[in-house]
């Protein structure tokens, strides 16, 4: 019985195996690039171009309808930003983000609020790569990749002193709800995001950190 017991706790320590989540937009991303498989490179290219200009100008929308808005928001990246666990990958691989999250990052940027990445990805320099080659890797002021079993309190440690932003000024967005209940809990508004960013989390997200007291 005893030996039962402590394989139970040391197999409680070790995280999951990973495997990649169901989700609706990964279908929306097949759908789409089924559609546009008769278009040239460039024309879908000059599509999400168009695309993304819609979704900034929406976003920029939203945030003009708050007065009080965070000095920083920060980002986790798989299933929040990109559509997959990037450790499943290889560096040589092709990231692509949620279908707005570009637009969204543009908006927060056009307006002056900085951006920081938190993940507990094993894999930083997948990760550092995937960044690169999305072209916003220069978007954060902060990044912070490891794991970690305190849920993100460290990677927010490390966030502030490296900003020096108090956690009340900031807005999360991650969809584990552990990290969620973590990071709140230190004063940080968060918003656990089901199917990526978007601008429905976008709204939820200013409309919480402008009335952290109503229910929404
Ligand atoms: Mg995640």
């Amino acid at each position: 019985m005893v030996v039962a017991t402590s394989t139970w706790v040391k197999k409680k320590n070790v995280p999951y195996k990973k495997r990649e989540k169901k989700s609706s937009s990964k279908h929306l991303l097949q759908l789409i690039s089924t559609s546009h498989s008769l278009l040239s490179v460039e024309e879908r290219e000059t599509d999400k171009e168009m695309e993304d200009v819609r979704v900034k100008d929406e976003a920029l929308r939203l945030i003009g309808l708050f007065e009080v808005l965070p000095r920083l928001v920060v980002f986790d990246l798989d299933y929040t930003l990109w559509p997959f666990y990037n450790e499943l990958h290889s560096k040589r691989g092709m990231p692509y983000l949620y279908p707005q999250a570009k637009g969204i990052l543009q908006a927060f940027q056009d307006k002056g609020i900085e951006m920081a990445i938190a993940s507990r990805s094993p894999t930083a320099d997948i990760a550092n790569t995937f960044l690169d080659q999305l072209g916003i890797q220069s978007m954060f002021v902060a990044k912070e990749i490891f794991t970690s079993r305190t849920f993100k309190a460290d990677h927010f440690k490390a966030i502030h002193r490296r900003t020096g932003i108090p956690f009340n000024s900031m807005l999360f967005f991650d969809d584990e709800y552990g990290n969620i209940d973590t990071v709140s809990k230190m004063g940080v508004t968060s918003i656990l995001v089901d199917d990526g960013l978007n601008l429905q989390e976008l709204h939820s997200g200013l409309q919480k950190f402008s009335s952290p007291n109503e229910q929404i």
